[in-house]
C-alpha cells in the first residue's frame, strides 16, 4: 500500500524523472541572483544534464553560501510570491532562511503525508505534534503533512507534559511526532504521572530532528510501548519528509522523485563507493521558489545496498551517524558523540539522558560523560555503583580508544531542553 506511484517507480523511469526535474531545477535556479552568477561563471545550463550522474557537473552549495546570500539571494521569484519562511536551528551567526511559495508548501505537505502513510498512519488516526512550532520546520512541516493525510491534528507543541498526556488520553491520539531526547524524558514523565504507557492509545511515533542510535530507538519503543520511526529532514530541503523509514525499520527511503541524494567523501568531494559512509549531499527537484543544488548537509550516513522488503524502489540511507562538525578530536583520536551514545544507551542500568563535557585535566583535554542511572540502581551501595561506573568507562574505552571520566548522576538531573538536545558542552576555557 503506497501513497504515491513515485514510491515504486522502476529505477530507469525514476532516473528519467530525475533528469527531467533536474534540468527544470537548473532553469529555475538560474533566475536567482546567486545561481545565475555561478551558472554563468561555470557555463552551466540544463543541456549539460543527460543522465542523473551528470549532477556531478554542478558545483556544491554550502551552508556558508546560503549565509552569504541571506536573506534573498537564492530566491527565483519576487518576494510577493512567497508565503512562508523557516530557518535552520543553528544558534550562532547569520541564520539560513528558507522561503516557500504556496506550491512549495503543497509539495512539502504531500511528501510529509506520504512519509506518514509509509509508517502506517491513515486518515482515521489522531496525530499530536509534540515538537516546537515557530521557525523550526518540525512544527508546521509535520503539521500540514498530517492535515494533508486527513488526520485530526493536535498542534500541542513542545513541553507541558501534563497537558500533552491529557490531550493524548482525551482525544485517543494514535500518532505522535516527538524529538527522541524528549521522548525518553516524556516516557518517564508518563510513568511519574501514574500512567502505564502500555495503556496509552498511541501506536506510532515519528522521531527525528536529531541524531540518535538504534539503542535509543529501541529504548523509546520499549519505554513508551510504541513503534518509533526515524524521520529525516533539514530546512534547506524543506524540512521533515526528505527521507523516512518504512515499516521495515531498515533505513530511510529518500523520496527520490523530489530529491537527489549523493554521498561524498568530504575531503575530495567525490562519490564514495556504494555502502560507504560519507557526507550526504542533497538537491531539490520539486522546489520552485528556492531550489538548492548539491547542498552539503554535513550529515554523515551511507546508502544501504539492496532493495527494501516493502517494495519501494527508492534508495535508503542509514541513520545519521553524526554531523561532520560534531567530531571531537581528543588526544589525537576522532570521536563522534553518537559512538558514545551507542554504548551508553545499550547498558541496562542507564536511564534516559547523558551529557558529554569537554574539560581540562592538567594540561590535557579530557572527556567527562555524565550518565543518568535508573532510580532503582541509584539506591544501591557504593560498590555496586562503582561497578556500573567502571563498566561504562571500560566499554567506552573499547569504542573510543581513550578512557573518559564517567560520572553517574540521578535520573532527571541533567537539564533537558525542549528542542534538539545539546549533547556536548565545552567547559575547557572555564576550567582552565
Ligand atoms: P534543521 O534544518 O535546523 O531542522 O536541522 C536539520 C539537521 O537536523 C539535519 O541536517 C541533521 O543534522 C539533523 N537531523 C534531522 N533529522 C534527523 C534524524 N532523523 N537523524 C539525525 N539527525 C537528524
Ligand atoms: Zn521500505
Amino acid at each position: 500500500m503506497y501513497f504515491h506511484e513515485a514510491e515504486t517507480l522502476e529505477r530507469g523511469k525514476l532516473e528519467e524523472l530525475q533528469v527531467e526535474r533536474l534540468k527544470k531545477t537548473i532553469e529555475l535556479a538560474a533566475n536567482s541572483p546567486y545561481y545565475s552568477e555561478i551558472f554563468k561563471k561555470n557555463s552551466i545550463d540544463p543541456s549539460i544534464i543527460r543522465t542523473a550522474d551528470d549532477i556531478t557537473k554542478l558545483p556544491f552549495t554550502t551552508k556558508d553560501d546560503l549565509r552569504s546570500q541571506y536573506p534573498h539571494g537564492l530566491l527565483t521569484q519576487s518576494l510577493d510570491n512567497f508565503v512562508r519562511l523557516h530557518a535552520s536551528s543553528g544558534t550562532t551567526g547569520t541564520p539560513t532562511a528558507v522561503l516557500y511559495t504556496q506550491k512549495d508548501l503543497d509539495t512539502w505537505a504531500d511528501l510529509m503525508a506520504r512519509s506518514m502513510y509509509s509508517v502506517g498512519l491513515r486518515k482515521s488516526d489522531v496525530f499530536q505534534n509534540m515538537s516546537g512550532y515557530g521557525l523550526f520546520t518540525g512544527g508546521l512541516g509535520i503539521h500540514y503533512g498530517s492535515e494533508r493525510l486527513g488526520c485530526l491534528t493536535v498542534p500541542a507543541g513542545a513541553g507541558n507534559t501534563k497537558r500533552q498526556i491529557k490531550l493524548i488520553r482525551d482525544f485517543n491520539v494514535t500518532g505522535l511526532h516527538i524529538i527522541p531526547s524528549f521522548a525518553l524524558y516524556f516516557a518517564q514523565k508518563v510513568r511519574d504521572e501514574g500512567y502505564d504507557p502500555a495503556e496509552m492509545p498511541w501506536r506510532v511515533a515519528l522521531i527525528g530532528a536529531e541524531p540518535h542510535t538504534e539503542h535509543t530507538r529501541r529504548k523509546i519503543e520499549e519505554l513508551m510501548c510504541i513503534k518509533a520511526y526515524n524521520s529525516y529532514g533539514l530546512s534547506e530541503m524543506n524540512g521533515p519528509g526528505v527521507a523516512f523509514e518504512c515499516m521495515e525499520q531498515e533505513g530511510m527511503h529518500v523520496w527520490e522523485d523530489s530529491y537527489i541524494a549523493e554521498i561524498i567523501n568530504p575531503e575530495t568531494g567525490e562519490h564514495v563507493a556504494e555502502g560507504e559512509v560519507g557526507e550526504l549531499v542533497m538537491t531539490t527537484l520539486t522546489r520552485e521558489g528556492m531550489p538548492i543544488i548539491r547542498y552539503r548537509t554535513r550529515d554523515l550516513t551511507r546508502f544501504i545496498p539492496g532493495q527494501c522488503k516493502c517494495g519501494r524502489t527508492s534508495r535508503r540511507i542509514d541513520r545519521i551517524m553524526g554531523r561532520a562538525d560534531d567530531m571531537l578530536i581528543l588526544k589525537g583520536v576522532n570521536i563522534y558523540p553518537m559512538q558514545i551514545e551507542k554504548i551508553i544507551m545499550g547498558i541496562p542500568e542507564v536511564g534516559q539522558n547523558y551529557l558529554i563535557e569537554l574539560i581540562n585535566e592538567g594540561l590535557m583535554d579530557q572527556i567527562r560523560v555524565k550518565v543518568e542511572i535508573k532510580e532503582e540502581h541509584f539506591i544501591e551501595d557504593m560498590r555496586a555503583l562503582q561497578g556500573i561506573q567502571k563498566k561504562i568507562s571500560s566499554m567506552l574505552r573499547d569504542e573510543i580508544l581513550i578512557t573518559p571520566r564517567v560520572e553517574l548522576v540521578q535520573h532527571n538531573s541533567i537539564p533537558k531542553t525542549e528542542g534538539k538536545a545539546v549533547r556536548v558542552v565545552d567547559l575547557r576555557s572555564k576550567e582552565a
